[in-house]
This record gives C-alpha cells, sequence and structure tokens, in this order.
C-alpha cells in the first residue's frame, strides 16, 4: 500500500517529534529558501537564512529585498553603473555553468522552465 504524503506533512511529521525530543527551534531549506520551525508555531516563517562566520545560519525574520535581512544584503540595491551590471551578469551565467557542471557529475536530472516536471 502507498501513502501519499504533501511535503508540508512531512514537515508538520518532524516538527511533532522534535517538539517531542524538546528541540527549541528547526531550520530547513526549500527550493533555495530557508525557513525556520520552532516546536510552538504552527506555520514554518521565512528566515534570511545567510551563512554566518559561526558557520550557523541567520534566523532574522525581518527580511528586504532578495528575501535576506539587512545584516546580510536585504538593503542592497543591486550594480547601479554599466560595468557593474555587466559584472552581476558575468558571475551570474558563470554561477549556473558551475552549477550545471555539479548537477551532471552528481547524475541528478536538471529541470529546465520548458519541462512540465
Ligand atoms: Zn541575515
Amino acid at each position: 500500500m502507498n501513502i501519499l504524503i504533501t511535503y508540508w506533512q512531512t514537515v508538520r511529521l518532524a516538527r511533532d517529534e522534535l517538539r517531542n525530543a524538546g528541540a527549541a527551534f528547526v531550520l530547513f531549506e526549500h527550493s533555495g529558501k530557508w525557513f525556520e520551525l520552532t516546536t510552538l508555531q504552527g506555520n514554518p516563517k521565512r528566515i534570511c537564512g545567510a551563512l554566518k562566520k559561526t558557520g550557523d545560519r541567520c534566523r532574522s525574520k525581518s527580511l528586504h529585498r532578495g528575501g535576506k535581512c539587512k545584516f546580510h544584503g536585504g538593503l542592497s540595491s543591486g550594480a547601479r553603473t554599466p560595468e557593474g551590471k555587466a559584472r552581476a551578469l558575468e558571475a551570474m551565467r558563470k554561477g549556473r555553468v558551475r552549477w550545471l557542471a555539479e548537477r551532471r557529475a552528481s547524475f541528478q536530472p536538471v529541470r529546465t522552465g520548458a519541462q512540465a516536471r
């Protein structure tokens, strides 16, 4: 017999388990965004999720542009000069090429916008 449960149901199951284990909070990533699950509240809350020097994830919940807090680039208005904009685009291209290479190396399928899952 197959039991089909949704993503959020698994999140809630994990929360109940962790509540029993006495965890104060739980962080998890979903499609590149970070969420915090406290043992008291019901729904996950979007957090900044930036990597701090300590190796922890930033748990700030007052988010600005790009879903980041004011300490981790949320107040930045981005590149202003044409050179800066070109540099940002180049970095984005390089980042995607690197990401694609990593995905291919680990034999994971790459989903593009054209495919319907
Ligand atoms: Zn932050």
